[in-house]
């Protein structure tokens, strides 16, 4: 049977505790119990259905976790503050000092510096590798090897991983695949191609309105269990938990993901035609000319189409800075990081959001000072946008 994630989603249902059509927000820190050996269970978390404290969980986040599992066909999730207040605590409890990652090598800045800044304070170490080459990955793997790490579709060159390639070798070497999903929600499900372990940033589409941080962790009951332990869960002991509030905004929000991915999908294919059409160096996952195609097209969703996230390639740093400043200018779009809004994002990822990697292998992985990366908006009307971006290219010379 097809893995339908919005009708997943849809399918559950709760109700405010006074009937209300969305669940009641649990706007407290701390927690009363009837009993006191019912708080030292719930402690030692074994009393289901009982909140202790808000960094251990609340019901709206819980209520949040339930839906994006939904999502992701994971047994629980549990929710967290950011994206990389997912990413690390996962990262933190998966390894022991001494012990090894293999990562791809484009991944978001973030991830990139806390691999391979952060976690050798720990005495746990990285080997970065081109994802999209299966017997390199398996090179890398060591005694030490824990866990494989990759994007589905990478940040920001948009490589595509193999994810039950992935999967197989996690299995062969006793590893932990863990897969961050955040350009890819609905279209693409790592956990029903064999990853483990499935991370968003909420912060992008999902949330969709640019408003708030936020991050999740799918998978098993188990390994949420460990993450919330209170003796050495890193999620529970880092600290880094979802304010109610926010949790219950993101939730509402997600009740929409699956039309706004549509749109993004629409829109950001017709413009990757028409910039490939013109002569630009396009990267599209949805373009037969982008090296995954198959593979990608092999792992979707149906319906929901090839995702909102495209770039051009226009040949130096001037041309793309001038472009990005023209069209925002114009009003279609705003120069500025993150991506999932309703208007069109645009950036240089090579001097923002990857940033943190070195010139020199920016250039090795193929990153170069011209990309500019695009979180394709909601237009209604997207060949009017095209026409405008078209005239400031012209208008500019990035074309001829
Ligand atoms: N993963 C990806 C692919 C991202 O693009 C980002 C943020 O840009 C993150 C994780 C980190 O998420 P957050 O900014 O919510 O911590």
């Amino acid at each position: 049977m097809k893995f339908k994630p919005a009708n997943n989603i849809q399918d559950l249902q709760y109700f405010g505790e006074f009937g209300g059509v969305n669940p009641s927000i649990s706007d407290s820190s701390t927690y009363t119990f009837l009993s006191a050996k019912t708080m030292f269970d719930t402690f030692e978390g074994n009393a289901d259905g009982c909140y202790l404290y808000s960094r251990h969980t609340t019901p709206s986040n819980l209520y949040l976790g339930e839906a994006l599992a939904a999502m992701e066909g994971t047994e629980t999730a549990n929710v967290a503050a950011s994206g990389m207040g997912a990413i690390a605590p996962v990262l933190m409890q998966l390894c022991n000092a001494g012990e090894h990652i293999v990562s791809s090598r484009t991944i978001y800045g973030g991830t990139y510096a806390f691999l391979k800044n952060f976690l050798p304070k720990l005495n746990i170490q990285t080997s970065f590798v081109d994802i999209t080459k299966l017997d390199m990955v398996e090179a890398a793997i060591t005694k030490n090897t824990k866990v494989l790490y990759c994007e589905t579709i990478s940040n920001p060159l948009l490589e595509v991983a193999d994810i039950s390639g992935l999967s197989k070798l996690a299995k062969k070497y006793n590893l932990q695949l863990v897969v961050d999903n955040t350009f890819s929600p609905m279209l693409i499900s790592p956990a029903r191609l064999g990853a483990d372990v499935v991370v968003h940033s909420l912060t992008k589409f999902i949330n969709g309105s640019s408003d708030t941080m936020g991050g999740v962790i799918c998978g098993t009951q188990d390994f949420i269990d460990a993450l919330r332990s209170v003796h050495d869960g890193a999620c529970m002991l880092l600290g880094s938990s979802l304010d109610s509030l926010r949790a219950s905004s993101i939730l509402k929000n997600m009740r929409t993901l699956h039309i706004r991915m549509k749109q993004h999908s629409k829109n950001a294919t017709y413009l990757a035609q028409k910039f490939e059409a013109l002569g630009l160096k396009t990267v599209y996952p949805g373009l037969s000319s982008h090296p995954s195609h198959v593979l990608y097209k092999s792992m979707l969703n149906t319906e929901y189409g090839y995702g909102g996230m495209l770039t051009i390639d226009v040949g130096s740093l001037e041309k793309a800075n001038a472009l990005m400043e023209l069209m925002q200018e114009r009003n279609l779009g705003y120069l500025a990081v993150s991506l999932g809004f309703y208007k069109t994002l645009f950036s240089a990822p090579g001097t923002s959001t990857s940033s943190e990697i070195s010139e020199e292998e920016q250039k090795a992985m193929g990153l170069s000072n011209g990309l500019i990366r695009f979180s394709i908006g909601l237009d209604n009307d997207i060949a009017r946008t095209f026409e405008m971006m078209h005239a400031c290219m012209k208008e500019l010379q990035v074309i001829l």
